[in-house]
């Protein structure tokens, strides 16, 4: 009796899959012609020290401005872009926006901002990335110490040696290397001593009840402390309140980003609220010495 389908639910299911795959075409459809036409945006999140307040630097995070849907997040495009090879230009205007728009925070007065920019696995993978940071350095003008990139765990489960091999590369451009969404993959903590890494962040996914649950408070505890033994620097994301920010600065040596501070902004927004935050009034009390 496995085999009977009412009929009902099989055109149901049809019906569902024919809409998810014109859907699917719509969406593609409109990405390439979001490529074309420069549709994309990048906004920019601070990232804070939180024992002295000092603004670190920002993270690009991609928008889509669709003339009829408005704002487009990223987790809506960014796995139709990375299915197919849209994924490369767009990463690559990404790259270019970033650091060009990173000397331009430089000359509005804010001269040790720093920017970070997520690349995907497939940029690794597939291009030539350290060929495209180099030369995008370069057009830009940006010196090399004010990148840092973000990758995820799922690059650090592909080839080793060959991945371990390009981060190598990149980090003798002089750029930094984070690993984003930390603690949520699937890979084991044994990268931490086969990748040449700089900075771990935390995901939100332990901040978001960290002074409520004690497991959540131990894991950020232990990362922190891990870290600050290896020389690695860390961010807490998604920071949004009080009791988060005080149980971090308890913790000393923690950047964060999150809400808390600001909501990614346009570049005009993120250049006002610079000028707006205060200067740290003293200088940090633990020595931060990475
Ligand atoms: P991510 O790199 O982990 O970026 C952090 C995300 O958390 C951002 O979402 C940011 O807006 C959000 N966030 C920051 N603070 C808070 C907070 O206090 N509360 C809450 N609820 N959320 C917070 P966003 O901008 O929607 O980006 C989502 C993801 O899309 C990013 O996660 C990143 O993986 C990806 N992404 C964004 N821009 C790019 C890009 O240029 N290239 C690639 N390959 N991926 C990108
Ligand atoms: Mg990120
Ligand atoms: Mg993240
Ligand atoms: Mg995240």
């Amino acid at each position: 009796h496995a085999r009977q389908t009412s009929p009902k639910s099989y055109a149901f299911f049809s019906t569902e899959m024919t809409l998810r795959a014109s859907e699917r075409l719509r969406l593609e459809t409109a990405l390439r012609h979001a490529v074309d036409r420069g549709e994309f945006v990048l906004f920019y999140q601070p990232k804070v020290e939180a024992d002295t307040g000092r603004v670190e630097g920002a993270e690009a995070l991609i928008r889509w401005m669709h003339p009829e849907w408005g704002i487009v997040p990223p987790d809506r495009f960014i796995p139709a872009l990375e299915e197919g090879d849209l994924i490369h230009p767009v990463g690559e205007w990404v790259l270019r926006e970033a650091c060009a728009a990173c000397v331009r925070i430089h000359a509005h007065g804010h001269a040790d901002m720093r920017i970070a920019v997520n690349i995907s696995p497939k940029q690794f993978l597939e291009r030539d990335v350290v060929t495209l940071v180099r030369d995008t350095l370069d057009e830009t003008g940006l010196p090399p110490a004010f990148l840092e990139l973000e990758i995820t765990e799922a690059l650090l489960v592909q080839d080793v040696e060959r991945v371990a091999g390009i981060l190598a590369q990149l980090k003798k451009l002089g750029v930094t290397l984070a690993v984003d969404d930390f603690g949520t993959g699937y890979s084991s903590l044994r990268y931490l001593a086969e990748f040449p890494l700089d900075t771990l962040k935390i995901d939100r996914a332990f901040i978001v009840d960290v002074e409520h649950d004690r497991k959540s408070a131990a894991i950020t505890t232990m990362v922190q402390s891990m870290a600050h033994t290896m020389g690695l620097h860390v961010v807490a994301e998604g920071v949004e309140n009080d009791a988060q920010i005080d149980f971090l600065r308890n913790l000393g040596c923690v950047t964060v980003q999150g809400y808390y501070y600001s909501r990614p902004l346009p570049e005009d927004q993120f250049l006002r609220w610079l000028d707006a935050h205060p200067a740290p009034t003293q200088p940090s009390p633990n020595t931060c010495d990475h």
